[in-house]
């Protein structure tokens, strides 16, 4: 019997391999044609500023709807984007779309920046300022209405390339923000080399921030922030907890589901009318 069930629990977890397997690759196949079939949105996700109670700006976050998965998050399809190469197309469109989206915005009066997440495949594409550059034109879109996201992994590739991307792509008035800062292998030591204009605190130190150790981290990342003429915006702020903390601590934009979930555009203008926007 002990036998059997060992067997059987053997098949189980085979199983479970190959549907792992079966999904991953029919992902891969299905995300070549994915743009083309007009099956990515974009959500925007709101940060705010408490100090000023009004809206700092947004983020731009991709949703893929799978005709049969339903809706992939980008967690699972990203990593297979950038294997294949196709986040290079996806992300061009995330950042027109974005720019198209910030413009129409702008014509209603919200004057803030959308932020774009990028992937290192974009820097080793090798045209990513001419890419930057056209959508701008294109959108007819002020720069510094555009930011684009980096992470601490990204520059472990080539630093002084990305040094060099960056400076050329910020010297059009866009601005870089570093996400999920303090995850990464640190990048402290590289911060004053690294042209940014944000630093985006990671989660993982609003979650438990009731601890006093993770007030010490915080309290010296916002410090050396402020040193270095750094913007920092806390992600994941869920609650008036962390609300309290993080402002206690000198943090003052905030992005998380207590202010907003990354919604599609028609939310996004209901939410606008009830949150007092500054012009
Ligand atoms: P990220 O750039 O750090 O984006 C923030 C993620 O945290 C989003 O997940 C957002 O929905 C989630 N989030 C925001 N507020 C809260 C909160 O209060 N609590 C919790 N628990 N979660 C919160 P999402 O949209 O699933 O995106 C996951 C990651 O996928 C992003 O992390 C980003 O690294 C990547 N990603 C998303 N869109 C793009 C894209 O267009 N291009 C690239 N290259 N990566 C993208
Ligand atoms: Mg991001
Ligand atoms: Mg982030
Ligand atoms: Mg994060």
């Amino acid at each position: 019997k002990a036998k059997e069930l060992g067997k059987n629990r053997y098949c189980l977890y085979d199983d479970k391999i190959g549907k792992a397997e079966i999904r991953k690759m029919e992902l891969e196949k299905d995300l070549l044609v994915a743009l083309e079939n007009n099956q990515f949105y974009v959500a925007y996700q709101p940060k705010w500023n408490v100090r000023k109670n009004s809206l700092y700006g947004f983020e731009a976050l991709v949703r893929w709807e799978h005709p049969r998965h339903g809706i992939v998050s980008p967690g699972e399809f990203i990593p297979i984007a950038e294997k294949t190469g196709v986040i290079i197309p996806i992300t061009k469109w995330v950042i027109e779309n974005a720019c198209q989206q910030c413009k129409a915005w702008q014509d209603k009066g919200v004057t803030q920046a959308v932020s774009v997440n990028l992937s290192i495949r974009l820097f080793q594409s090798g045209n990513l300022y001419e890419l930057v550059q056209h959508v701008l034109e294109k959108e007819n879109l002020a720069p510094h209405l555009l930011e684009l996201e980096i992470t601490e992994s990204m520059v472990l590739y080539d630093l002084d390339d990305i040094i060099l991307q960056l400076q050329r792509i910020r010297s059009l008035g866009v601005r870089v923000s570093m996400d999920d800062f303090g995850t990464g292998y640190s990048s402290i030591g590289i911060l004053d080399r690294i042209p940014i204009d944000t630093l985006k605190l990671d989660r993982l130190f609003t979650v438990d921030i009731e601890t006093s150790k993770k007030h010490a981290i915080i309290n010296a990342i916002i410090l050396m922030a402020k040193d270095l003429k750094l913007d920092v915006i806390a992600e994941g702020v869920e609650n008036e907890e962390h609300i309290a903390y993080l402002t206690q601590l000198g943090c003052y934009v905030m992005q998380g589901f207590y202010y907003g979930k990354p919604m599609k555009v028609e939310e996004v203008n209901k939410w606008l009318t009830t949150m007092p926007v500054t012009r």
